[in-house]
């Protein structure tokens, strides 16, 4: 059934129960509103738990490995970024200890972790990516999700949960999930999309990573995310921002409806082109050149990428 067909339901603030809210910003279904009290980000009214949980419980069954998918995620960029992610990382927590990603999908990032001599573990819910990940990588992983972590009290060292948050039902609730697995004084690292991101300012409800209110039904900015972390007794350590898509910009602003799968084909060209590494290497400088301008701790942008980076310490 499509999305627009399902009947909306106000729903209390996922980050502190509160029902206070104040209207944000109108999406094509619902609304994303500001809790009164904790000041955080949700989508209110949207469709009842049980559409979202069946829409996730779709995609995990449809799940599927292709060569798309392995090309994007396995690329040279994507192993570097991963390397430079746990660079950070081991500059909050030098030993090298369990760590467990949280939405782990094909496991590239655990298997760098894996390489950088981590004892890495997964969690995802899409059935083809699980296989793909044990069959292929020999990765230790397993299927499920974060409100029931299969894993001892205080067991990891480093828990990373990248594009997650956004999907779920209770921020709340999860958080003291993660704190219930990472060890005292272990480290947590965390990406969502950003609602004061430089994309959706230009954009507003055009960008279809905020208007995806059967999808993403939590929103965050840099501020109301380190908030969130520290009253679930976590000291953040620092933040930063990444990425612009001039692509998804353009063709927004020309009318076209732009989603991951169309972005996934516009990669694939661009491996097929011509010159194909002569073309990735240009983008490739691209974007690390737009990267370190939002990663600049001078920068006025610096809180206004794409993606919010989130390091934290649990202290409690
Ligand atoms: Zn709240």
């Amino acid at each position: 059934m499509a999305v627009n067909s399902h009947p909306l339901f106000p729903v209390q603030c996922g980050y502190c129960n509160s029902s206070a809210r104040s209207h944000y910003l109108a999406l094509d279904i619902g609304a994303i509103v500001q809790c009164n009290d904790c000041k955080g980000y949700y989508v209110s009214p949207r469709v009842a738990d049980e559409v979202i949980l069946a829409k996730l419980q779709y995609w995990a069954k449809q799940d599927a490995v292709d060569e798309c998918r392995i090309a994007e995620y396995f690329s040279e960029g994507m192993i570097e970024y991963h390397k430079e992610e746990l660079e950070i990382i081991s500059q909050y927590l030098p030993e090298k200890g369990k760590l467990l990603d949280i939405g782990c999908s094909l496991g590239a990032f655990l298997q760098t972790a894996d390489r950088k001599g981590y004892e890495a573990f997964g969690i995802d819910l899409g059935k083809a990516s699980i296989r793909y990940a044990r069959n292929n990588l020999d990765l230790n992983v397993v299927e499920g999700s974060i409100e029931l972590l299969p894993f001892e009290d205080e067991s990891m060292d480093v828990i990373t949960i990248y594009e997650v948050i956004e999907h779920l039902l209770s921020p709340q609730n999860s958080m003291r999930e993660i704190s219930r697995v990472l060890k005292p004084q272990g480290i947590l690292a965390v990406s969502t999309p950003n609602l004061d991101s430089f994309t959706r300012i230009s954009l507003g409800k055009g960008w279809w990573v905020i208007n995806s209110p059967d999808e993403h039904i939590h929103l965050f900015t840099v501020k109301s995310l380190a908030a969130f972390m520290e009253r679930a007794g976590f000291k953040v350590l620092s933040t930063r921002t990444r990425g612009i898509s001039p692509y998804t910009i353009f063709k927004t602003l020309k009318g076209e409806r732009i989603n991951c799968t169309q972005i996934c084909r516009g990669r694939r060209k661009l491996r097929n082109a011509p010159f194909p590494s002569i073309m990735g290497n240009c983008k490739q400088c691209i974007k690390r050149c737009l990267n370190a301008v939002f990663a600049s701790s001078f920068s006025p942008v610096r809180n206004h990428g794409d993606q919010i980076f989130l390091y934290a310490r649990k202290e409690r």
